[in-house]
């Protein structure tokens, strides 16, 4: 599966976890101060559903989704500080964010076809990345399906009433209460799907968030992320 060289020492932090549990800021926090590269997985099945709505795809039809799933061309820039995504060759950053993703993302993400597809292209950014010093990679299944193989696995949740206090805050002051609504609705699907569902990785450290600080959250991984380098540098 690597077909690059790993760099000594090179790591891979999966970060999985539900909606709104603090995964993004840490997973970015936590990548800028090692300098290691970060993906957003979430965007990824974010930038598909974009563009099956835009192509007037039934979402709510697997069939039809999964004709479709290799058409999107998908490139995610991995930069900690300035993360992107393109679809074919157009910046989606924004669009991805919006109210129609947030309500199809889980029934997408939820098709064999689509997943399939981009846990490959996960594969092959994390197999790039271990060349240069590894990677911290955040969604749902990377400790138990994309990378079990990953030197530090962490499982984030936090009350709901923070995660959607948290998330309205990031889109601006959005009623709090829809906000959780749409977050448990997410997570209801993404834990019940049958193709890699959300669970806790087999050795994953759990962090519930509720009451820390993202500074905090940040501080606690990096020291956990130094562990499993040193472990892994003593194992090489
Ligand atoms: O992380 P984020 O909230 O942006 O993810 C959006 C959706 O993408 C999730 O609710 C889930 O349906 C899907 N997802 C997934 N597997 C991943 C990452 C995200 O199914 N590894």
């Amino acid at each position: 599966m690597n077909a690059a060289q790993p760099s000594p020492g090179a790591l891979v932090i999966a970060v999985d976890g539900t909606s709104g549990s603090g995964k993004s800021s840490t997973s970015r926090g936590v990548a800028a101060r090692l300098g290691l590269r970060y993906l957003d997985t979430g965007a990824m099945y974010r930038a598909v559903t974009w563009w099956m709505l835009q192509h007037d795809v039934d979402v709510h039809d697997a069939a039809a989704v999964a004709a479709h799933a290799q058409e999107p061309v998908l490139v995610s820039g991995t930069d900690p500080q300035a993360p992107t995504i393109t679809l074919d060759g157009t910046d989606v950053s924004a669009q991805i964010r919006t109210d129609p993703v947030n309500a199809n993302v889980s029934p997408v993400s939820a098709v064999p076809q689509v997943r399939e597809r981009l846990v490959r292209l996960q594969r092959e950014e994390i197999a790039a990345a271990l060349a240069e010093g590894g990677i911290v990679v955040e969604g749902r299944d990377i400790g138990s399906t994309v990378w079990p193989e990953a030197q530090l696995k962490l499982y984030m949740t936090a009350d709901p009433s923070a995660r959607a206090a948290r998330r309205a805050e990031e889109e601006g002051g959005t009623d709090a209460a829809a906000v959780r609504a749409s977050l448990e609705a997410r997570d209801r699907i993404d834990s019940s799907r049958a193709a890699s569902p959300l669970v806790a990785a087999d050795g994953a450290v759990h962090l519930d968030t509720t009451a820390y600080t993202l500074e905090q959250v940040v501080e606690r991984v990096v020291a956990l992320a130094e562990r499993a380098r040193t472990a892994a540098r003593a194992r090489s």
